[in-house]
Parts: C-alpha cells; structure tokens; sequence
C-alpha cells in the first residue's frame, strides 16, 4: 500500500516561470491539500527590469547605472520568487543552484556555474535528490517541443526532467541521495492554440485589440497532443497576483498579461492544458482523446492507487 500524502512537484528555469505557466493549477491542487513543490533551477541573475515604471522618479531604479540595476535585480528576484510562490500556495520552493544561462550569444552562457554548462548527470542528479526527499506521484516540466522560446535554460529543464523521473526510482542511480522514489506520471505544460485564439478574441471583445500579432495566430498548435484539461476558472488570481509579485519582470499594465482580468479569461478560457508523457498508471486512450474525452485529473490513476489497501 502507497500510504504517502499525494505530491505535485513542478520544474521552472527562472523566477517568474512559476507564474506564468500553470499557477492556477497548483493552486487549486494546494487548495485541495495536495503538496506542492517548486524547484527553480536558476535565479534568474540574467533577467532584465521589465518594469518601465520602477524608473520613474521615487521608484527604486530610478537613475540606477547598469552595474546598480543588475546589482538590485538579484538582491530583488529571490524576494519576488518567495512572494509568488506564497501566493499561489507552493508548500516549498526548492533551487536547483545554478546560474541563468542567458540567451545563446551571450557572456553568461559560458559562465562556469550556469545550469546549461552542468554536466547532465550532476543536474539531474541534484532533481533526483529532491524528487527522492520530496516524493511526489506527478511531476510537470517543460515539453520536448520548445519552438516558441529557445532559452537554454528552458531546454535544460526538458532535459533533466525525463532522466530524472527514471533515475528517481533507480537504487543503481545517485545512491547517496536518499531511497529511491518512482514517481508515477510526467506532465508536460503547454500553450494550447486553443487558449491563444479564445484569449485573442477575449481582448478584442473587452479592449478593442488584442497583442497578438499574425504571426502567433498562424503558429502551428500541439492541440492533438492535449491529454489533459483542467479546470481553473476560480484560480486565476494566482496567475495575475503571482505575475504581479515579479514587479521586476512583468509590467503591471502589459495587456499581454493582463489584458483580460481574472473574470474575463475565466469566461474566455477557464482551463489549463497538459500533455502526458510518461504514466505508470495508464493514459486516456488515443480513442477517448480524439473524442474529446480528456482527463481532468493529474492524479487521474494515481489517487485510487494511493488509497487501495
Ligand atoms: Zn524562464
């Protein structure tokens, strides 16, 4: 009998992917009771301010050098993470220790502690230590199809998570970070075409416009490999009140954040969509999802499992 209290434990690159990929649904699983744990692989060191507003006059940036901006930034962020993640519910934010690669061209990418220089067995080492003292059943991390945005800390996140997820439950593997735990299912988080196209329409209803352009209305979508929606139409604020708490990198008045407040994008889109990449306790049939029939649950074949005797 698998007595453990269930666990959803969720991978994000920077401080502030917590907020604005899937926030509204691990708060209604904390809200539930479930566990909830964040691992941050980097502190977001390469960040820039992204808040015009915290330059104006009595604003802390206000006529700060490029050396003092970047100097308040990471004395910041580790701040705003903990703001986040209190507001959505985490009940605890682990950090992976590495420094943010920035992007491909750039100084930072070859910097020696920077997560895409790790070696991949010691990075994913330091997850399945985490996962083994942490026990989660379901673990949702970034997908193998990235085109929207090629950050190397992004595609690193994708990278560890899979050889995690195996190695956990592995004695051979890391046996000096703790008794092996195998979670049960990986879920990738996604952007469902679906979502983009109701909010487009959301913002030209309610605002006259919307800030998505062409180009993002002709990408091609990853619909057909949704295996899972959840519904979270009443935990929006924990996506608009976590964005809000990385004041360094969201702009408040961005409508590309917040174009739509809560009610309206709980009428436009009230869901969030996974995809499931790897279950020990079965996945919808390719019958029930071509007909629409998608799982509602991440712990779907997981909870009967935790309370059978
Ligand atoms: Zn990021």
């Amino acid at each position: 009998m698998d007595a453990s209290p269930l666990c959803l434990l969720t991978v994000h690159a920077h401080p502030d992917d917590e907020a604005s990929k899937g926030a509204p649904t691990l708060a209604k699983y904390h809200a539930e009771g479930v566990r909830t744990v964040l691992v941050c692989c980097t502190g977001g060191e390469e960040g820039d301010l992204q808040n015009p507003s915290l330059r104006e006059p009595g604003q802390p940036f206000h006529g700060l050098t490029p050396e003092q901006d970047k100097a308040l930034l990471a004395e910041l962020r580790p701040h705003e993470l903990a703001r986040s993640a209190e507001i959505i519910g985490f009940d605890v934010v682990e950090m992976l220790g590495y420094r943010d690669s920035g992007m491909p061209d750039s100084e930072s990418n070859q910097h020696p502690d920077c997560f895409h220089m790790a070696p991949l067995d010691e990075a994913v080492g330091r997850l399945v230590a985490i996962i083994r003292r942490e026990r989660p059943q379901v673990i949702i991390t970034y997908g193998d199809d990235q085109r929207g945005y090629l950050h190397p800390d992004h595609l690193r996140v994708h990278d560890i998570s899979g050889p995690a997820f195996e190695r956990a439950g592995e004695a051979a593997w890391y046996p000096e970070l703790g008794e092996p735990w195998q979670p049960q299912k990986l879920y990738y988080s996604m952007w469902s075409k679906a979502r983009l196209l109701a909010v487009h329409e959301g913002m030209i209803k309610h605002r006259g416009e919307s800030p998505y352009e062409q180009d993002w209305l002709d990408r091609a979508g990853q619909d057909h490999r949704i295996t899972t929606r959840i519904q979270v139409g009443d935990f929006l604020w924990a996506r608009s009140g976590s964005l809000r708490a990385h004041a360094t990198q969201v702009d408040p008045n961005e409508p590309w954040w917040f174009g739509l407040d809560d009610q309206q994008l709980a009428d436009v889109y009230p869901w969030e969509d996974w995809i499931l990449a790897r279950s020990l306790v079965g996945e919808p049939s390719a019958e029930a999802i071509a007909a629409g029939e998608l799982e509602s649950d991440l712990f779907a074949g997981v909870r009967s499992a935790a309370v059978t005797p």
